[in-house]
């Protein structure tokens, strides 16, 4: 009885408020995505050769989509405040993960990209790589630690697009944690997922995965961004 009651109080809900993609906004029948936006965030296997060279220290690097798709997703999360997108990421990045089976292999932690606390003051109030690297860990059943430490943050960095400007301006700016490393370690830790939320050069996530190869070189270290 409470079940038709439910679905009943759903059609008419429906009728009242017909319900409209998360994302952009058109009629989306009863998903929370519509079909064409369902179709945009599926996959994307074809980048595959240009993804390795971003971060050549990498073992493994991926992206869930290329930026000119997903990139106005991102920027809304993380500059428009539009936090709930962060469901359509938890979602599709499972669905994603469910379809493509083993495609990121075994993982021992996951770990991300910090962020300087006064870029989190000038900028924007949450670290979008720390959530996604928390929601990863859920669904790889594996752990969140903290590698990596922010020294300094230069405004300048990301308004250069020069590899190596940028390599110059980065040098530095990120230290390993070496208790939270040498735990991970002796834990028997032997791959580490490395996240953050957009990839661009690569700049950053190449600096970080060779503070973990100085410190260990028989460390495996997978890349994994929502889009790049
Ligand atoms: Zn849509």
């Amino acid at each position: 009885m409470f079940e038709a009651l439910f679905s009943q109080t759903g059609a008419v809900l429906d009728e009242l408020v017909p319900p409209v993609c998360q994302f952009c906004g058109s009629p989306s029948g009863r998903g929370r995505l519509c079909r064409g936006c369902l179709s945009y965030f599926s996959y994307d296997l074809s980048l595959g050769a240009e993804k390795a060279k971003r971060v050549p220290s990498a073992d493994g690097v991926w992206w869930l989509w290329p930026y000119q798709r997903a990139g106005r997703l991102v920027r809304r999360v993380k500059f428009g405040g539009d936090w709930h997108l962060r469901g359509l990421i938890r979602e599709r990045t499972e669905r994603i993960l469910l379809e493509q089976g083993d495609l990121l292999g075994s993982v021992d932690a996951v770990t991300f990209v910090p962020m300087h606390w006064l870029k989190r003051v000038v900028f924007r109030p949450g670290n979008l790589a720390q959530w996604w690297a928390r929601t990863l860990a859920e669904m790889l059943e594996s752990h969140l630690v903290e590698l990596f430490e922010v020294r300094f943050w230069k405004p300048e960095l990301h308004r250069l697009k020069n590899k190596s400007e940028r390599r110059k301006t980065i040098r530095g700016a990120f230290s390993l944690k070496n208790g939270s490393f040498r735990r991970f370690r002796q834990s028997g830790g032997k791959a580490v997922l490395l996240v953050d939320d957009i990839i661009t050069t690569g700049t950053t996530l190449e600096s970080l995965t060779r503070l973990l190869k100085d410190a260990d070189p028989d460390l495996i270290v997978k890349v994994f961004c929502i889009c790049g």
